[in-house]
This record gives structure tokens, sequence and C-alpha cells, in this order.
């Protein structure tokens, strides 16, 4: 078990296929797009399958597949099937913003991917469109009535932004009535690309809960998993749940068990860090498994204990100079 220099088991990677993606979300990156990685730059199928391998070898058993948009890579269900095929990870998941996801849901459930993460901040197609800068509303709930369909457990993420989607989080929050889905209402954080500071950050995961009671005056406490970001609530009555995740107010990082690794190879060992190691580097050096497993323990013996330390630390950038699309959320 990969334990961290807090006394933290680390067994969850956060995997980020590719950088690029075929929407636009704003609070993610800017309109014209981010400089997407040459695609030598990324790691190719087989060296993230070989990481996996070593890190499964550490006590990791849950991979989420993220990116930028995992479909837009060609060959990711290939790669799905290797992973799930690897001894030790007996979680998958993935993370989409469900443009292309659709045609694809029957081979997920085939291939055992235990949840699938859908962004969606609105159920309103104008309000959509300005959010994402793309038209593409429909067929992401194309996906939604999809994954329902095959019984995969869908978590429906939403982004909470002033001036944006604020008279959304009840109609989002409805959804739960009668679909077993978790509505999970995120703060959003300062990687948009842009380099530009989170301005007029209002939407604090209290004054969103308040939003929620107000809502829903029978709001009960669910009780959270060890490792949950999110807050858990159900209302009487209802299929589904919500979650409130303090993204940037970060209350969570007591319990975090995540690695990040970013699509062109960077290790994180918290999301607000600027990447610890290049693990690029070691694959294509020559590195054996050996020295790649030493090398992952020795990135977790220096852990900032919480999201402001890593922030505090980063060389000179700030977190908004990344794209969440780079990261993987
Ligand atoms: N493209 C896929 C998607 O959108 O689901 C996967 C990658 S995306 C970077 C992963 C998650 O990060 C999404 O749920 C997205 O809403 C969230 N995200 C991106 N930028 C964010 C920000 N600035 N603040 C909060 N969440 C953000
Ligand atoms: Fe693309 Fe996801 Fe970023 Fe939106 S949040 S631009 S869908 S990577």
């Amino acid at each position: 078990m990969l334990l961290d220099n807090h006394g933290r088991p680390v067994n969850y990677l956060r995997l980020a296929v590719t950088d690029r993606c075929n929407l636009r979300c704003f609070y993610c990156m800017p309109e014209e797009g981010i400089q997407y990685l040459p695609k030598k730059a990324l790691l190719t199928y087989e060296e993230m399958e070989r990481t996996v391998r070593v890190m499964a070898g550490l006590g990791v058993n849950k991979v989420r597949i993220t990116g930028g948009e995992p479909f837009v890579r060609n060959g990711l269900l290939g790669f799905l099937r290797r992973l799930s095929e690897i001894p030790g990870i007996d979680a998958l998941h993935l993370t989409t913003n469900g443009v292309l996801t659709a045609p694809h849901v029957a081979e997920l459930k085939a291939l055992g991917v235990r949840s699938v993460n859908l962004s969606l901040d609105t159920l309103d197609r104008d309000r959509f469109r300005h959010i994402t800068r793309r038209d593409e509303l429909p067929r992401v709930l194309d996906t939604l009535h999809a994954l329902l369909g095959a019984g995969i457990e869908v978590k429906i993420n939403m982004v909470v932004m002033e001036g944006k989607n604020t008279q959304d989080i009840g109609p989002m929050a409805e959804l739960t009535r009668h679909h077993p889905v978790s509505v999970r209402f995120i703060e959003e954080m300062p990687f948009n690309g842009e380099g530009a500071r989170l301005e007029g950050f209002t939407w604090h995961y209290r004054r969103i809960l308040d939003e929620l009671k107000a809502h829903y005056p029978g709001l009960y406490k669910l009780t959270d998993e060890p490792n949950a970001t999110a807050y858990g609530y159900g209302v009487p009555g209802h299929a589904g749940t919500f979650g409130v995740i303090a993204a940037f107010s970060r209350s969570f990082c007591g319990t975090c068990n995540r690695i990040r690794l970013t699509a062109q190879g960077v290790l994180k060992t918290c999301l607000y860090d600027d990447g610890v190691l290049d693990l690029r580097q070691l694959l294509r050096g020559g590195s054996t498994d050996e020295a790649l497993a030493d090398a992952f323990r020795g990135a977790f013996r220096h852990r900032a204990k919480d999201g402001f330390e890593a922030e505090g630390r980063r060389s000179s950038h700030l977190p908004a100079s990344e794209s969440m699309s780079t990261i993987g959320g």
C-alpha cells in the first residue's frame, strides 16, 4: 500500500488520456482553445498501461479515465479493455462531457466500467451553448439516457458559476427525483488556461447547500465514503442523491487518496501543485519498473498536506495558467 508522508493511503489514479477536447467550457479553456500538445508529447497507451501496472503493484486499485475529452482520442475502448485486465485494478471509471459517448455505452457496460461522471452544467440549451461554446446539449442528454438505460452508475458534475447557471441548481437537482443519479454541485476552480485569477467566487459550497435546502426542506445528510470529495445529501422519496464538492475551498484534503497523471505524463500529488515528477522522461529514458515504483514512492514522501500548501509550493505560475483539460479534473 502506497502511503504518503502524512499517512494517507493512495489508491486512486486519475489518468488524463488527452488534452484535446471538442467543447470549450469557459471555466476550463479560452474560446480559441489551448495550445494542444504535439501527439508525440502525449503518453502512448502502452506507456499508460505500463504505468497503471506499476501503480497496481503499489496498491492502486481504482482508475478514472479523464482528459480533455477521452472519446476524442482514437483507440480509447481498446485501451480500457487492456486496463480492465490488469490484476489489482478492480474499478474503472470515466469522466466525459458526453458529446461522443452514447454510441459506446453498451461497450462500456460490457467492459465493466463501474461509473461514469457526466459533466453537465445546465439543462437549458442556450446556457449550455454559452458555457461550452458549442451547441451539443442534445447529444449529452442522449448519453445520459443511454447510461441510465444500461444501468451504469451516473454522477453528473455541475460547476456552479455566478451569472452563468445558478438558476439551474433547482432543475438539475430535480433530475434526482425520478432518476438514480448523483448530481454533484462543484465549486468553480481557477484552472481556466488563461492565467486569469478567478474573479467573483461567490458560490461557496455552503451557499450551494443553502440553495438546495431552500428547494428541499427535507434534505438530509448521507454518510460519506471515507475518501469522498463530495458531501452527500438525500431527499425523501427521490431516486437519486446530491453531492456538494468544495473543490476551491479544499475541505477534503485530509483524506485525499488521489494521484493525477496529466496527458503529457506529469505526476501530480495534488490538483493544485504544478507537477512533481516527469514520468514520461522516466518511461522513455529506459527506467525499470522498480525504478518507476521508487519514483512514485519518492514523490509521495514529499506530498503537501493540502491544496493550499501545494499551491504555495508552485514554482511560478498561477493555477489558472493551466487548463483543467490537461490535468483531468
Ligand atoms: N472533458 C471531460 C469532462 O468535461 O467531463 C473530462 C475532463 S474535465 C477537465 C473533468 C471535470 O473537470 C469536468 O467535470 C469539468 O466540469 C471539471 N472542470 C473543468 N474545469 C473546471 C473548473 N475551472 N472548476 C471546476 N471544475 C472544472
Ligand atoms: Fe472539455 Fe471537459 Fe474542459 Fe469542458 S471541462 S472544455 S468538456 S475538458
